[in-house]
């Protein structure tokens, strides 16, 4: 009898430590990068295209055109990028046929930026032979400056827009998944499926993506940074980094092979345009070429880690950390973020970005370099290191 109970009660313990070890959250441990001044490299000031209410995805006619618009994506142009141009090309088509518009039919598109660049490889996928692409400037844009994190963050979304957002995002989702798995008709590198933590689920994003089928649920964990410091955080394995100048330079040299021309000029009005269908993918241009009341610029800051140990920087991290005022009076929302970006041609030790800030209309005229500094002291906060 008494070793029946002791057996039960055997039982009853394992029992309960097992759902204790279940209910506790996975311990990971991370090695902070090194911060010393020694191991930052390049400040990298840069811009989003955020427009209010959402970006612009959407089709009119005027002036005996057909004019298309993909702008405004804010921090998540990579994010949605391959989803919007897929949508907005449908838009496209669907207008062209009830012109009987052929595949021969001469399209220009207006920026050579990530929008500019994934509407062409749309087009081409879609047959279209005579696409060209007219930009202002081909390098050092925004799109080559991004981070790389596959989140929608920091957006103007009107509510009623976000189930169409989402669809984009899981569309794009699932290209860069095609990249990973050697299956994308054109892409074969520039993706890989990491990490992100995140420390709230709502502000990122990711959730309806999950919802569709298209990721993992996140897992609660808790990041160990071996110095005392622990944080609990939400983390998607199935994340995705995009390696955003590799996927700009694959990008422009399949449409060329595709013979889609690459025309440098800057467009003062749609009505320079001859081709009877325009894109225009113009970024922050759009401010005054499409006259858009409702484009804002929203000033980042980054800066490139050098001689690190590529081991330590495997994963994405982003979270808010609070307001503050700009030494112009604008208002800052602080976040940290890290992801494995690296340039190419640098030594492999070369790798990882630390950013971040989100500052509404600020341009180059008001660079704010105060914050770079901001930015390595958030990333201290961040993994707990004292100064
Ligand atoms: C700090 C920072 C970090 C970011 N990190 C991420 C990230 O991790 N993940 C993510 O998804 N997104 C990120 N983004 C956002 C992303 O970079 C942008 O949303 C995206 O690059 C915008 O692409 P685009 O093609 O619209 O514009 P751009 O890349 O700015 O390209 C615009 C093109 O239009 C041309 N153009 C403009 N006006 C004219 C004109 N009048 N005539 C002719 N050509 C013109 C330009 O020359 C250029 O070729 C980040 C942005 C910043 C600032």
């Amino acid at each position: 009898m008494q070793l029946k109970r002791r057996f039960i009660l055997s039982i009853f313990l394992s029992l309960s430590i097992s759902t204790l070890l279940s209910a506790s959250p996975e311990i990971r441990k991370i090695t902070p990068p090194r911060l010393e001044s020694a191991y930052l490299g390049e400040n990298v000031l840069c811009h989003r295209p955020l427009r209010k209410g959402g970006p612009r995805l959407e089709v009119e006619e005027s002036e005996g055109k057909i004019l298309g618009h993909v702008y405004g994506h804010s921090g998540s142009g990579w994010t949605l990028g391959p989803g919007s141009a897929k949508y907005v090309v449908g838009l496209v088509e669907e207008k062209m046929a009830a012109k009987n518009m052929t595949k021969e039919e001469p399209i220009t598109i207006i920026g050579a930026g990530v929008m500019g660049l994934m509407s062409a490889l749309e087009l081409i996928d879609h047959g279209y032979k005579n696409v060209k692409i007219v930009a202002a400037s081909f390098d050092n844009l925004t799109s080559h400056k991004a981070g790389g994190q596959f989140a929608p963050v920091y957006m103007g979304n009107d509510p009623s827009l976000q189930p169409l957002m989402d669809q984009i995002g899981v569309d794009s989702y699932n290209c860069y998944k095609k990249i990973i798995e050697g299956k994308h008709k054109y892409l074969k590198r520039g993706a890989t499926l990491i990490t992100d933590y995140f420390e709230n689920l709502e502000d990122f994003g990711l959730e309806p993506y999950v919802a569709a089928g298209a990721m993992q649920p996140s897992k609660e964990v808790i990041l160990d940074f071996q110095n005392g410091t622990m944080r609990k955080m939400y983390a998607y394995d199935d994340c995705i980094f995009m390696d955003v100048i590799t996927l700009m330079q694959d990008l422009r040299a399949v449409l060329e092979k595709a013979g889609v021309a690459f025309i440098p000029r800057q467009i003062e009005s749609f009505a320079e345009i001859d081709d009877g269908v325009v894109l225009n993918c113009c970024g922050l241009g759009s401010m005054t070429l499409a006259k858009d009341s409702n484009m804002i610029s929203v000033q980042g800051h980054l800066i490139l880690l050098k001689d690190q140990n590529p081991a330590d920087i495997t994963y994405m991290v982003e979270l808010y950390m609070g307001k503050s005022q700009t030494s112009t009076g604008l208002d800052c929302l602080d976040a940290f973020y890290i992801f494995p970006k690296r340039l190419p041609g640098t030594h492999s030790n070369d790798i990882g970005v630390i950013g971040g800030s989100y500052i509404e209309n600020a341009d180059v005229t008001t660079p704010h370099l105060e914050q770079f500094q901001r930015v390595v002291q958030n990333a201290k906060i961040f993994y707990g290191i004292k100064e």
